[in-house]
């Protein structure tokens, strides 16, 4: 009783739009869907672009000080070390435009976090080499600041708990190795203390990346679903297949599409209602993706259309996966009879379409066949071959 009540409350407490399903997509990216990870990415690189613009312009602008508190023959090597940090900076804005690759993203992160950490390491050597007085020394121990902002800075991606945690241990490593090489112009209590204020802020950046990519998922779920029936919407489906033609074509892979509309849909809206044809349309979504396999993505193409993209998959593998998807039936309509639909199958190395558009248009013409030919069957050749 008290174990439930103390969940129920726990709940409320994350997000509406979590499910338990978001758990492992939270923890690690493997688990991540196409799209998201690619919004994801996309998103991440845009975030370290606007990072590497503030950095690029603030840190050659923090010279002002440098000049105001210390002798010449230390703001002079800073100042140019600041310019260079500061080309580095820019350098990383231009080469990264983002393109929804992972490893892009991951890469634009290592270069965001390895630059300030290698200024990190070059200004304390030089710091290091001076006797620093009152003013000078407040504005010498800001320098030791910079892991904090790195820290800090974690927050605003939307970093998984695996990779939340890489970026700590990196930002912990890198500081334990300072401090033990004596880099750090703090005194060994200030650096105890400032190490353990580290691993906080680092805890708490974990829990705001996470509640970051948290929101992101649910949003993301959002934009891309069909509300009525869960599957893809339209406009992720073109995304989806956009992406699957490009991987055939580089691969040299199979792709095969099939195009499916309910039989006698209309019929079924005017004699029972529009309500029991949502029914009868959510029903028929669950009943195809039990059958499909995960690698494949259904998409609510029309109102009563939806597109199979099945990549890696010929035509006699497809043909058997549409057997398989017939046999264990779309649902039933509101009457009791089962809901039936038209298929048009089309495969990209079967039969040898230059374009993406052609192969969505040779799938809904043999659609079109199969309606002609009585409804309740599979097409999966055109009028010349047939
Ligand atoms: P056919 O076998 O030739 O495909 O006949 P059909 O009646 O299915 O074809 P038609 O394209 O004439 O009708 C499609 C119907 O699907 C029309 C519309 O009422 C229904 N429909 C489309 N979207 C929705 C929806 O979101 N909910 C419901 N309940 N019905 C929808
Ligand atoms: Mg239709
Ligand atoms: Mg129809």
């Amino acid at each position: 009783m008290l174990t439930n009540n103390l969940w129920e409350r726990l709940s409320h407490l994350l997000d509406d739009d979590l499910q338990g399903s978001d758990l492992p997509s939270l923890l690690s990216p493997r688990r991540h869907m196409l799209l998201l990870s690619r919004r994801r990415a996309a998103l991440i690189v845009n975030r370290v672009r606007l990072f590497a613009l503030l950095f690029a312009v603030l840190t050659p602008l923090w010279s002002l000080v440098d000049i105001m508190v210390f002798p010449p023959e230390l703001w002079l090597p800073l100042l140019v070390l600041r310019l260079l940090v500061s080309a580095c900076f820019f350098l990383l804005l231009t080469c990264y435009q983002p393109t929804g690759e992972l490893s892009q993203a991951y890469k634009a992160l290592a270069v965001l976090f390895a630059i300030p950490t290698l200024f990190y390491i070059s200004s304390h050597t030089l710091l290091g080499s001076y006797e620093l007085h009152s003013m000078s020394e407040a504005v010498g121990a800001g320098y030791a600041f910079l892991p904090f902002v790195l820290m800090a800075g974690m927050t605003i991606f939307p970093l998984t708990l695996s990779e939340n945690v890489v970026v700590v241990l990196l930002v912990l490593g890198a500081q334990a190795l300072a401090g033990y090489l004596s880099w750090s112009v703090l005194n060994w209590p200030s650096f105890a203390g400032a190490f353990w204020l580290l691993m906080l802020i680092g805890g708490v950046g974990i829990l705001a990346g996470m509640s970051q990519l948290a929101f992101m998922l649910a949003l993301v779920r959002a934009a891309i679903r069909d509300p009525l029936t869960g599957v893809f919407s339209r406009g992720s489906g073109e995304e989806i297949l956009k992406l699957k033609w490009d991987a055939a074509e580089r691969n040299h892979s199979a792709l095969a599409l099939a195009f499916i509309d309910l039989d006698n849909f209309k019929a079924l809206n005017d004699t029972y209602g529009h309500d029991a044809g949502d029914i009868a349309l959510r029903d028929c979504a669950d009943h195809l993706l039990h059958s499909l396999r995960s690698a494949d993505s259904l998409v609510r193409w029309g109102g009563e259309e939806f597109l199979l993209i099945m990549p890696d998959t010929d035509m006699t593998q497809a043909r058997q996966a549409l057997e398989r998807v017939m046999q264990f039936g779309l649902g039933a309509r509101p009457e009791g009879r089962p809901l039936t639909a038209s298929v048009g199958l089309a495969e990209l190395r079967f039969d040898q379409v230059t374009s993406r558009e052609a192969l969505l248009q040779l799938a809904d013409q043999r659609m079109y066949r199969a309606k002609q030919n009585g409804r309740n069957q599979v097409c999966a050749v055109s009028l010349a071959a047939a």
